[in-house]
């Protein structure tokens, strides 16, 4: 490894397990006079995911790189924790201001954005940050994470790759436990709404299906984005009746578009967590039966980092094929999985992420990597859906590439189930 010069002999391990570092963070804050302290959700993002994905490169080497840089980079009384592949916690405890953690948040970013090599191969991260600082928002360390891990999302949009937050993103997620009552309410209410968006066949050119995309609009509040969401269902237990509920609000719909003559296939995105749930091909078999919609025409989104290296996950997707539904793999590419591992999944389907997709056009790389997803996809018996087509050139080179089906602005954004038939009989 180069790129780095780490003084590993003589370096503090500050690595925590994952519980120990929530408990470090509760003492910190419970210990009198402490001064500031920041809690920085990393984001590690790998630009060359070929490497990985072919194998070339272990996760574990790029993860024994990293941890190297912040033992060395972090002060004694400092302390992190992976909290994936790809997520690293860190809490800095007894800053003199809060300048101090976003001081910590450059030195870091700055670090790592070294390109360094591994093997032959050289690695290069696109690291990002998001920050919460205590005592300013509060004395909750469950909170304080919630805040810095949604302010890690901001800062992936970010320029300057780290982001602290702040009032103003305070507005979005309002008080998060009213949040969570608002949210309750709504789902017993049958508040909340799902619209579609169309998925186009690339060859006919024709709408073949749609993703069920939740929407809602809390009292008062501006629309609260569907991430947000199902990261407050998962903190107070309505993860399960929330996704219960779009996956019958989408049966329910698949049912009335066929009635209208809209014969088409739904996706609906299951949050990873839900494969837990021993009775989860009872729920969806009982929903299928309800509306009467056949198990073929729908499929199930999994983001692919929840699969990995889970056997009881990848036992739970089996027993939902048996059910004759499809999988499919969402925001392929974002994740760490090796393509070899692609061939465990029982999945049909392969969604290459909005990410790589974006920048087709400008980016050799990034073409090339869709070329190969989509190639070792096809080898797999696979059918690849991309995300995020918002121009015509890049429907182009995606034909080109031999995509298979494409969902994007280009074509119309998610659409509310009446809006969507006007849609389809316009196209089709
Ligand atoms: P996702 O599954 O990757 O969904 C695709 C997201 O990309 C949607 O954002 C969609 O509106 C957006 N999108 C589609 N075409 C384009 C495009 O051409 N350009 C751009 N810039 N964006 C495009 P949305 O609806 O905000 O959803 C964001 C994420 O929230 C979803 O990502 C999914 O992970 C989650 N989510 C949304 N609805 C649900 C749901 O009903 N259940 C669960 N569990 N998660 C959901
Ligand atoms: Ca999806
Ligand atoms: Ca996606």
């Amino acid at each position: 490894m180069t790129g780095h010069s780490p003084h590993s002999a003589t370096a503090v391990r500050h690595q925590l397990p994952h519980d120990q570092l929530v408990d470090f963070l509760h003492h910190e804050i419970g210990k009198a006079g402490t001064g500031a302290i920041a809690v920085l959700i990393l984001e590690l993002r790998l630009a060359n995911r070929m490497d990985v994905l072919t194998g070339s490169i272990s996760m574990q080497a790029i993860k024994g790189y990293t941890d190297q840089c912040l033992d060395n980079l972090l002060r004694v009384a400092d302390r992190y924790t992976n909290f994936s592949g790809e997520q690293v916690c860190l809490v800095l405890p007894g800053l003199a201001n809060k300048d101090q953690g976003e001081l910590a948040a450059i030195k870091i970013i700055s670090e790592l954005q070294k390109p360094f090599t591994i093997g032959e191969y050289r690695v290069i991260l696109r690291p990002h940050i998001g920050i919460a600082n205590f005592p300013e928002l509060g004395h909750d360390a469950g909170k304080l994470l919630m805040y810095a891990d949604i302010a890690s999302r901001i800062a992936a949009t970010d320029e300057q790759g780290y982001h602290v937050y702040g009032l103003d993103d305070h507005v979005e997620t309002g008080s998060y436990s009213d949040l969570a009552i608002e949210l309750d309410k709504a789902i017993k209410t049958n508040d909340l709404r799902v619209n579609y968006q169309p998925q186009i066949d690339v060859k006919t050119g024709r709408c073949v299906s749609a993703e069920a995309l939740v929407r809602w609009t809390a009292p008062g509040q501006r629309e609260i984005s569907p991430g947000i969401l199902v990261n407050i269902a998962e903190s107070s237990g309505l993860l399960n009746p929330l996704t219960l509920m779009i996956l019958n609000t989408a049966l329910r719909h698949t049912a009335a578009f066929s009635a209208a003559g809209v014969d088409i296939g739904m996706s609906v995105n299951l949050p990873p967590r839900m494969l837990a749930d021993e009775e989860l091909p009872q729920i969806v078999q009982q929903s299928l039966d309800i509306w009467g919609v056949p198990a073929g025409n729908l499929t199930l989104e999994i983001t692919e980092g929840s699969i990995i290296n889970n056997s009881s996950s990848l036992a739970m997707l089996s027993r939902l094929r048996e059910l004759g539904i499809s999988l499919a793999i969402d925001d392929f590419g974002t994740g760490y999985s090796s393509l070899a591992y692609l061939k465990q999944f029982p999945a049909q389907e392969l969604k290459i992420d909005i990410i790589f997709v974006r920048n087709i056009h400008k980016s050799r790389g990034d073409r090339q990597l869709v070329r190969s997803i989509i190639d070792l996809a096809h080898n797999f018996d696979m059918i690849t859906v991309a995300e995020g087509v918002e121009d015509q050139k890049t429907y182009d080179l995606l034909q080109d590439l031999g995509c298979d089906v494409v969902q994007g602005f280009l074509f119309s954004r998610a659409l509310t189930d009446t809006d969507f038939i006007d849609w389809y009989r316009q196209r089709n």
